[in-house]
């Protein structure tokens, strides 16, 4: 049941991997402190977990299952702990996040490794801690941390709690013994002084200050925040801390069970356990991956630096490759000046920095591709420039290396080709910002070998990136849908509304950014190019909004050259309704013959959302997605579709699927020729 260290009982919780408080784990934890209670060579409780986790929390996959609700339930296991006649103390190692940091909330004394992290993190899963976390958490920390930690959801380190009032000590090694000191010193304050034992619940807030904090933090809510309940209720627990704790208890419990059963919460939890499916390899294509210690980058532009940085900052050497020293030298000062910039404001410290950048070659030398165990190519996206350069790195880089390309809509089996060596190739397609964003599509060519492509998903998971598998087609998974959702959004644009009708309505669904906002951003050059190239081949029959190309024709490319969709004011980045904008607009309407009319947002919202249903249905019968889940994944983490919505996927598992069949109909035939109207059979299975 437990360990004894001198007259300490010391109870390891032991669950694989992370300690993750199931039906077992809980059961075993009350045994072992009764056992301990009972024991009269005890006078002091540890409870601690190993160098990986102190205890993970809740066991999300028990979450609306009997499981959850079998006794001991963890309110009552905390109780219990909490009411321990002996002291006991918390020793924190590795992680201890929501219901395990709660676990450590009821106990008598904390004390935490320096690199130990706390965390409540249920926000991220629109919940908020269920167990007392809001009400013990600022009872002993304050307000203003307790709300930092669980708005963001992001862990601490006890370094960085180590002032908080959190923990009774923090240590940089011996933590056993730290904690079995000071179990002995409360038993030692108990017995000798009757020095009742320290509990957070005896703690009192301010009411008013508190209140007045609350306030303010609710007017600070973004809008994405106001569209997700668990913000709201998060505060309203808040405010219940200044409450004798039963009721503040009570309080949290029924927000937290209304936000168990919410739409945003199953959709988040969706999200969570697709995003860990996406990352393996479906059974029967795993394999072993290739190592890969140093990588070259060929080009050195906006995805090639950005390649660079998270390569460095996942530890790896990386040789960077331009075709004349002048690009090369604007590439590597891009890391430069984005090292400089992280440790200027303090987001990296200065050595980390440092060592990062010593493990950065540049070079226009392609002599040196062969030190490379893996390639990516991230160079112009014209097909004759990838095939020149991928014969190229076919000559030079080592055998065995896998060689990637960064191509957003080309066709990997064309590129692989021109290497003579096609089992080694696949696609890794990153998003810009390359170091930033987490969405990684790793490309299955028709000959990538199975150890390649496993290459491709470890090294995403190696840049804590999140890497989603996709067959070989025109714009992967993500490009492809958003191609088709970018489509609708213009034909509403013909139809009546104005690109700041369509913004606003779907930032209201929860969007990041409207598709012409992200236009703007992006550049329209891009797409009028990609449009020009396509002319010969499109059939005449097909519906073709052109007002991006008269955009593009007058000179507006976008917020680099000060207005597209929109108008900005010089450096500013607010974007301005702009008359010629609705000239051009209304021009297209009559071309077309349309009599303008308004849309409302959920007429948007919903030919926007049926646009993706539609084409993520065909792209996952045709065996592009491996999983439709992935598709969820991808749209979510590539293009800023609301994760409280649970992505295209499961949206649509929300819709009445007969009216959803019908209007996507209606939207086929308003579309005309070309619009393929898909089967949503398998998809919504
Ligand atoms: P970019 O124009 O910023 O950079 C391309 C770089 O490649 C330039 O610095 C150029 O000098 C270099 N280059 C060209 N030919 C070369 C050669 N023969 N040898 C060595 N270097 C050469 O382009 P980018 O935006 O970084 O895009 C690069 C690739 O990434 C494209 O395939 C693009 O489709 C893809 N991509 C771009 C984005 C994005 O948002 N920019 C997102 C995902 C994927």
């Amino acid at each position: 049941m437990f360990q004894l260290h001198g007259s300490i009982a010391v109870i390891v919780l032991n669950n694989p991997p992370v300690n993750s408080l199931g039906h077992s784990l809980r059961k075993y934890i009350v045994e072992a402190l009764n056992a301990a209670n009972a024991n009269p060579a005890v006078r002091g409780i540890v409870i601690t977990g190993n160098d990986k986790a102190f205890c993970a929390g809740a066991d999300v996959s028990e979450f609306g299952k009997p499981l959850q609700m079998a006794e001991p339930i963890l309110p009552n296991l905390l109780n219990h702990v909490e009411s321990s006649s002996k002291p006991v103390v918390a020793a924190m190692s590795g992680v201890a996040l929501g219901g395990g940091l709660e676990l450590a909330l009821v106990c008598h004394g904390r004390v935490a490794l320096e690199s130990a992290k706390a965390g409540l993190p249920e926000i991220l899963l629109g919940l908020i801690p269920g167990s007392g976390g809001t009400q013990r958490l600022p009872r002993l920390t304050g307000l203003e941390i307790a709300l930092a930690m669980m708005q963001n959801g992001e862990p601490r380190t006890g370094l960085q709690l180590a002032d908080s009032g959190l923990f009774d000590k923090v240590v940089k090694d011996n933590l056993l013994e730290a904690a079995c000191d000071l179990s002995n010193a409360l038993a030692d304050e108990l017995i000798n002084d009757s020095t009742p034992l320290p509990r957070a619940r005896d703690r009192q807030l301010e009411t008013a200050a508190v209140q007045e904090r609350l306030a303010i933090a609710r007017t600070k809510l973004t809008p994405r925040q106001q569209l997700q309940p668990a913000y709201t209720a998060l505060l309203d627990a808040l405010s219940a801390a200044t409450l004798p704790l039963e009721f503040g208890l009570q309080r949290e419990r029924e927000l937290f069970l209304k936000l168990q059963g919410s739409s945003q919460s199953r959709a988040l939890r969706h999200q969570f356990f697709a995003e860990r499916e996406a990352t393996k390899l479906p059974a029967g294509m795993q394999a072993t991956p290739r190592p890969v210690q140093t990588v070259a980058v060929i080009g050195a532009g906006t995805m090639g630096a950005g390649i660079a940085i998270c390569m460095l900052d996942a530890g790896l050497n990386v040789i960077l490759l331009e075709q004349h020293i002048d690009a090369l030298q604007r590439g590597e000062q891009r890391v430069t000046e984005h090292y400089q910039h992280r440790v200027a404001t303090g987001k990296l410290k200065a050595n980390v920095a440092a060592a990062n950048e010593s493990r950065l070659t540049c070079t226009i030398d392609w002599v040196q591709l062969s030190d490379a165990d893996l390639v990516v190519e991230a160079v112009f996206e014209d097909m004759s420039v990838k095939l020149e350069v991928f014969k190229k790195i076919g000559t030079h880089a080592r055998p065995g290396a896998v060689l990637a390309t960064n191509t957003s809509y080309l066709d990997v089996d064309a590129i692989a080709n021109a290497t003579g060596r096609p089992q080694d190739v696949l696609g890794l397609h990153f998003f810009s910002p390359a170091n930033v964003m987490k969405l990684l599509e790793v490309v299955r060519g028709a000959h990538t070998g199975a150890d390649v492509l496993a290459t491709g998903m470890e090294l995403g998971k190696k840049l804590r990136k999140v890497p989603v598998l996709t067959g070989n087609a025109f714009g992967f998974i993500g490009n492809r849908i958003y191609n088709a959702y970018r489509k609708q959004c213009e034909f509403m644009l013909e139809d009546g509304a104005w690109p700041e009708d369509v913004d606003s309505a779907l930032q209201a669904f929860g969007f990041a950014m409207g598709p012409f906002a992200v236009a703007d951003l992006s550049g329209l050059d891009i797409a009028w190019r990609m449009r020009k190239a396509q002319t010969a081949t499109r059939d005449q029959r097909e519906r073709y909004v052109a007002i991006l190309d008269h955009l593009c024709e007058q000179g507006r490319l976008g917020r680099k050259s000060g207005s597209g969709y929109y108008s900005y004011e010089s450096g500013k980045q607010t974007p301005f309704t702009d008359s010629i904008v609705h000239a051009i607009i209304e021009k297209a309407s009559q071309q077309r013959g349309i009599n303008r009319r308004s849309l409302s947002p959920t007429e948007i919202q919903r030919r926007a959302l049926l646009a993706m249903v539609n084409e993520a249905a065909l792209l996952f019968n045709d065996g592009i997605a491996s999983r439709a889940n992935d598709i969820d994944v991808v749209l979510v983490q590539g293009y800023g579709f609301p994760s409280w919505e649970g992505g295209p996927v499961f949206w649509a598992r929300q819709q009445d699927r007969t009216i959803l069949e019908q209007d996507l109909q209606t939207l086929a035939r308003e579309a005309g020729f070309g619009f393929v109207l898909a089967d949503l059979s398998a998809l919504l299975s």
